[in-house]
This record gives C-alpha cells, sequence and structure tokens, in this order.
C-alpha cells in the first residue's frame, strides 16, 4: 500500500523554476532553455519554470513552446497600458508566451522599493491576465535573529494578498525565501524552512480557508542546490524551489528537478 509520508509522494504538483536573475543574453537563454528541454522531457509529475530577463522572454519561449518548460517573468506592472516608460503590463507579459511571472522577490523590494501594497497590486494584475504569480515572501537575518520571522511573514502575506478572493488565492503560488539564505549559499536547514511554510500555510488558512491553503504550492528559495534539495523536498509542505543560481547551468538545475 502507498504510505505517502514513507514514499515521499507530494500531496501537491512540485514546481521547479528557475530564476535567471540579470544573466544571460539572448543566445545563452535560448541554448540552456534548449539543453533543458531535452533532457526533462517525459517530466510530467511535476512543473518546471524558467525566467529569464525580459528581452529573452520570446525567444526562450520559442523554443519551449509545447514542452513541459513553462516560461515565466521576474517582474510586472500593474497597469495595463498607458504612459509609464519602462514598464511591462501583464498581457505584454501574457503575449511572449509566459505563464509565470514572479512577484515581489526580495532583490525587487531591497533594490527597487516594491512594498506589500505594490505585489497586491501586481498579484491581482498578473491573475487577471491568466499569469501564475509565484508571490516572494521572507525575512531578513536580523529579523530572524530577533525573532520575527514568522510575524515579517505573515505581514507581507496579510498586507499583500489580502486583496485576493478565495478563489483568486486558489491560483498563486508563495515562495519562501529567507532573504539570509539568498545566493549566500547559507540555506535554512529543512526543519527551518518547514516550520516557516507550516505558518504560512496556517496565515493562508485564516485569510482563505483551509481547503483552499492545503491546495496552496509554497516553494522553498535560498541556496537551494542539487545537494540539499532531496532533504528540502522530504519536508511535508515544502512544494518544489525557487533557484537562482543553481539554474543557470541546464546541469545543476536538471539535478535539482529529477532530485
Ligand atoms: C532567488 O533568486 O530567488 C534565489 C533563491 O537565489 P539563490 O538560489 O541563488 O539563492
Amino acid at each position: 500500500m502507498l504510505d505517502l509520508e514513507r514514499d515521499n509522494v507530494k500531496l501537491r504538483k512540485p514546481i521547479f523554476a528557475g530564476n535567471w536573475k540579470m544573466h544571460k543574453n539572448i543566445l545563452e537563454s535560448v541554448a540552456t532553455a534548449i539543453d533543458l528541454k531535452a533532457r526533462v522531457s517525459g517530466i510530467s509529475d511535476r512543473e518546471i519554470v524558467v525566467c529569464p530577463v525580459f528581452t529573452s522572454l520570446k525567444f526562450v519561449y520559442d523554443v519551449l513552446a509545447n514542452s513541459n518548460v513553462k516560461v515565466g517573468a521576474q517582474d510586472i506592472f500593474w497597469e495595463e497600458k498607458g504612459a509609464f516608460t519602462g514598464e511591462i503590463s501583464p498581457s505584454q507579459i501574457k503575449d511572449t508566451g509566459c505563464a509565470y511571472v514572479i512577484i515581489g522577490h526580495s532583490e525587487r523590494r531591497q533594490f527597487f522599493h516594491e512594498t506589500n501594497d505594490t505585489v497586491g497590486k501586481k498579484v491581482l494584475a498578473a491573475l487577471k491576465a491568466g499569469l501564475t504569480p509565484i508571490v516572494c515572501v521572507g525575512e531578513l537575518l536580523a529579523e530572524r535573529e530577533s525573532g520575527k520571522a514568522f510575524a515579517v511573514n505573515e505581514k507581507q502575506l496579510k498586507e499583500g494578498l489580502s486583496c485576493l478572493s478565495k478563489e483568486q488565492a486558489k491560483l498563486i503560488v508563495i515562495a519562501y525565501e529567507p532573504v539570509w539564505a539568498i545566493g549566500t549559499g547559507k540555506v535554512a536547514t529543512p526543519a527551518q524552512a518547514e516550520e516557516v511554510h507550516i505558518y504560512i500555510r496556517k496565515t493562508a488558512a485564516v485569510m482563505f480557508g483551509q481547503d483552499v491553503a492545503d491546495g496552496i504550492r509554497i516553494l522553498y528559495g535560498g541556496s537551494v542546490k542539487p545537494e540539499n534539495i532531496s532533504d528540502l523536498m522530504r519536508q511535508k509542505n515544502i512544494d518544489g524551489a525557487l533557484v537562482g543560481g543553481a539554474s543557470l547551468e541546464a546541469d545543476s538545475f536538471i539535478k535539482i528537478i529529477k532530485y
């Protein structure tokens, strides 16, 4: 008989999303996408996403169309069109072939003044355009060290996502990314990550009901590598990973996907 715990069968379909940040030109992005596509074909029990820079989106989509690898953007603006020089609207992102969009990444919060309020506007706009938002939350090292990790994540969720209806909340993905673990090589232990994932799910249950919360995929992000993914994925509430550095090379990203 199947033992869900023993056999590590995930209740929710895992997602592995690669955040390429501001790396790779068009040729490099396309080359990685071609390599990845060939080596993950046939995988259907998990979702695979790559998030290149805006200028590569359409090119990467063209090589991945009709494959099991989806494309995501790293940000969007919330307005549909107008005098917003330098911004890109949700439907323009959708037009490139994207299915996903990362919203509220800590680097955007830190360097580009993203707030919980703008996160909420972007999540609503993404959903309206038919994009799946991957909403990032996570505490700073000082916040963790002063015992505020749960409170910080709860505030980000409540302020960023209370604009959503239950039906809309069912469509989102959340990524817990402790800021102190991003790009630092310092991964949260599986137990540290799991306790925040449980807390995030509890918060979502208060906001949207237990049934909705039980269905939301919560990804872990922060120095995920082929060496640490299996232990992380063994946790009941970790439903995949948002991967930065280790997603840049097809080899390491594939090892993570096939953990
Ligand atoms: C990220 O960019 O979201 C991330 C988690 O980066 P890294 O995997 O490099 O820590």
